[in-house]
């Protein structure tokens, strides 16, 4: 399920799922298909890198990506998936450094 891509590329454009689909059918996953100029289907893949404007189906203008800006490092999330096999690491929040007051005896 996390291996399905996020856009399909051909005609020198993104297209997303449901309009590559439409056009190709089941082919769209048939690494043989190949676009009206010859070219092999490509896919996108949710931690494949976007451009920053963001990325739109070349068909129905469906957001394929969201865009981002370069003024934050809001990279989307899906970018430092790249582990297809979702290993996932618990982030361990740092203990609190619990702060033994001593029974509230203020000074
Ligand atoms: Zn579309």
């Amino acid at each position: 399920m996390s291996h399905a891509p996020i856009a399909y590329i051909y005609e020198a454009d993104f297209h997303c799922p449901v309009c590559a689909r439409k056009r190709f059918g089941r082919a769209v996953d048939d690494p043989d298909t190949e676009d009206s100029e010859g070219n092999p289907l490509g896919a996108l893949s949710p931690w494949d890198e976007t451009s920053p404007e963001g990325e739109y189906c070349g068909d129905c203008g469906e957001e394929i990506a969201e865009p981002y800006g370069d003024d934050e490092d809001d990279v989307p999330d899906d970018s430092y998936t790249h582990d297809p096999e979702g290993d996932d690491v618990p982030v361990l929040a740092p203990p609190l450094a619990v702060t033994q007051s001593d029974g509230g005896r203020a000074r």
